[in-house]
């Protein structure tokens, strides 16, 4: 049987507790057998508005935030790939070995599915899995896409407010699992501990 395979792309900067309920979830929802966290490595749609942590801390967080949970796999595929990231890239080779891909997105990322390279290609190797983020509508897509939504408690987390409260001073430690602000800490990532 061909392997069941979830897909959570993501800057993961900082991987935190929303990421982790729909990386468990859309496993458990769908019957994968895991579902890969994905750290981009240039995620070209973001890194002209803002800095992004180096590759090797986004790393090493996803990895601790995958740890314990083992529906989760934390995937490297797209920082040894280098450049910039293209989710077809990573899928490509996968359909080509067997593997039924389902890629998972938050409805944030789901509206912007066709702005992204090779859309069209992307519809035809993939099933999306749409998982509903506080305060966004929800995304319609476009009829080619091959589509299923997953039931998910809604954790109105982002890795743009645990990066704001960092900054400030403001707790963090209910928002991203232990070994991920470990990290931070050591690192003194977005201001931390200034
Ligand atoms: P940023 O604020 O920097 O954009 P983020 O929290 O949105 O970070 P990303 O790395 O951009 O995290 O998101 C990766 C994927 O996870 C996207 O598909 C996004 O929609 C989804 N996602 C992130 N946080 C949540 C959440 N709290 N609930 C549901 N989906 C989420
Ligand atoms: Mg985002």
């Amino acid at each position: 049987m061909a392997r069941r395979v979830g897909i959570l792309g993501g800057t993961f900067d900082p991987p935190h507790l929303g990421h982790v309920a729909v990386g468990v979830e859309s496993c458990f929802r769908l019957d994968l057998d895991a579902t890969h966290m994905m750290v981009a490595n240039n995620p070209w749609q973001k890194s002209s508005s803002r800095r992004i942590a180096p590759a090797t801390s986004r790393w090493v967080m996803t990895e601790a935030a995958c740890a314990g949970h083992p529906l989760l796999v934390a995937d490297d595929a797209e920082l040894a790939r280098g450049g910039e990231t293209y989710t077809i890239d990573t899928v490509e080779p996968l359909v080509a070995a067997g593997v039924e891909v389902f890629l998972i997105l938050g409805d944030d990322a789901a509206a912007r599915l066709d702005t992204w390279h090779r859309c069209e290609e992307l519809a035809d190797l993939v099933t999306v899995g749409i998982v509903a983020r506080p305060a966004v509508t929800p995304a319609r897509l476009a009829r080619h896409w091959r589509a299923t939504r997953i039931e998910c408690p809604l954790l109105d987390i982002s890795s743009t407010e645990v990066r704001r409260r960092c900054a400030a001073g403001e707790p963090v430690d209910h928002l991203v699992g232990p070994g991920v602000l470990s990290v931070i800490e050591a690192e003194g990532l977005y201001g931390f501990g200034r």
